[in-house]
């Protein structure tokens, strides 16, 4: 299956934080990475304070399904010791599954497509760079998302 995920940080040098979760994705049984976008910067969302973000995003092609997925992205946050206080807050690393496949996720525990990325530009500007012509199910295609959304906001890097 077909798969992308958005992988952001704004701590403890994100550049690296970015690199070592893809190293640990592709590495993983299940996994293979395909393409990674360019690095983008931007600020932290709602005005919160902290350092600038790093975002990518990969493409990944997977045997897992969309839940093992998850415990694996979630497993390489907790190894590079992500602490969760404030909703948004500052972050060493979060990995987060914007699409798998076609296919549409609604439990508490995976809402699938993510359930912001149609507002961030950080996620719909890498995704745009590395699948132009992508067809987002329920949300329909991907240029109509970006050209509802502010892009001021955002440097590619
Ligand atoms: P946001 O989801 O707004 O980007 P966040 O990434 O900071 O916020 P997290 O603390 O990383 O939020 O995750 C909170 C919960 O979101 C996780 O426990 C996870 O179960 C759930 N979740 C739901 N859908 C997804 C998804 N598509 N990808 C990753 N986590 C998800
Ligand atoms: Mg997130
Ligand atoms: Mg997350």
């Amino acid at each position: 299956m077909l798969a992308f995920i958005g992988l952001g940080s704004n701590l403890d040098n994100p550049r690296n934080q970015i690199d070592q979760a893809l190293l640990v994705l592709d590495q993983a049984s299940g996994v293979e990475l395909i393409q990674v976008s360019s690095f983008y910067r931007s600020k932290p969302l709602l005005d919160m304070p902290g350092p600038d973000y790093l975002n990518i995003v990969c493409k990944i092609n997977t045997s897992l399904d969309a839940l093992e997925l998850l415990d694996l992205c979630q497993h390489i946050e907790n190894k590079q010791h992500r602490v969760r206080d404030v909703r948004w807050g500052s972050r060493t690393i979060d990995l987060d599954i914007l699409l798998y496949g076609d296919e549409v996720h609604q439990t508490e525990r995976l809402t699938i497509p993510h359930s912001e990325m149609i507002n961030r530009s950080f996620v719909l500007l890498p995704l745009y760079e590395i699948e132009p012509a992508l067809e987002l199910p329920i949300i329909g295609p991907l240029k109509r998302c970006l050209e509802q959304l502010e892009l001021s906001d955002i440097d590619k890097i």
